[in-house]
């Protein structure tokens, strides 16, 4: 089977040498497997995407030595395939739709005195889950925003824990339940990141997924997602992440460390290429 690898930024600032780092580890994989390497704009947040970081990226990319396929896939021209997994997992009743806002959950939250917490943070409390049919309904029809919840107990009831297997740790039980019952469509968006990217893999044949460990716990939930939408199911390979000298991990913040600042201190694209741990 062909290896096939993607490199999927937001494009909401410069990359830093940590992208760079994610961009080449996909790039060699599936260029050690004489496979396809894809580039694909995970934009669907409009507040926070902007062209012309997209156009920077791709610049900055090239100038790396990277080469991807075309036509390049950009999330926001295809909502429409995520609101059909979005349908298909409604039809299954493992969504809900959820009204709670970001004070609602915190005030829920202070009220219960104290909240599971998973890898990102405090757990949704679970407020809209059991709302009646007829509440849901009238609050929809008031045109109160909403968004949809993934009920990832129900979900894992009806497909049981998947397994996944990870290049670096090999096999791994879906453990979804410790993201708690995540967004899937958000208020403003039919989407969320989990949704979009699950079907983005499956549907652009990704055979490998590769990506930094800060998402390994977001694999979990990605996993049983393919799980409830029948699609197929690659490998991953979750690598390190890049710090910078006080050992942090490299955010866009960190302005002197983006591609385009080292190109224009003079850097050329092999000393980058090595500083990014990929060394010639
Ligand atoms: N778009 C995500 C990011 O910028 C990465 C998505 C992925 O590799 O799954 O961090």
């Amino acid at each position: 089977m062909t290896t096939v690898t993607r490199f999927a930024p937001s494009p909401t600032g410069h990359l830093h040498l940590g992208h760079a780092h994610s961009a080449l580890f996909g790039w060699r994989a599936a260029t050690a497997a004489k496979g396809r390497f894809l580039l694909r704009i995970e934009d669907i947040d409009p507040q926070r995407c902007r062209p012309e970081f997209e156009r920077d990226l791709m610049e900055d990319l090239a100038w790396l030595g990277l080469a991807w396929e075309t036509p390049v896939r950009r999330q926001s021209n295809h909502l429409d395939d995520y609101r059909a997994a979005l349908g298909r997992l409604q039809a299954l009743g493992v969504v809900y739709p959820c009204f709670c806002t970001r004070r609602d959950i915190a005030a829920e939250i202070a009220r219960a005195g104290h909240a599971p917490h998973g890898p990102d943070g405090p757990l949704y409390p679970g407020t809209c889950r059991h709302l009646a049919e007829s509440e849901r309904a009238a609050r929809m029809a008031a045109g109160e925003a909403y968004a949809w919840r993934l009920d990832v107990a129900a979900a894992v009831r009806r497909v049981g824990p998947p397994r996944w297997f990870d290049r670096g740790r090999g096999w791994q039980e879906a453990t979804p339940e410790i993201l708690g019952d995540v967004v899937l469509a958000r208020k403003d968006t039919p989407t969320s990141y989990h949704l979009s990217v699950t079907v983005d893999d499956d549907l652009q044949g990704v055979t490998l997924v590769t990506r930094g460990e800060d998402l390994f716990f977001a694999t979990h939930l990605h996993r049983l997602l393919q799980a409830l939408l029948g699609l197929h199911v690659p490998e991953w390979h979750h690598h390190g992440l890049l710090t910078n000298d006080r050992g942090e991990r490299l955010a866009k913040r960190d302005r002197a460390q983006t591609l385009r600042s080292l190109r224009e201190a003079g850097c050329a694209p092999a000393e980058v290429r090595a500083l990014a741990g990929f060394p010639d």
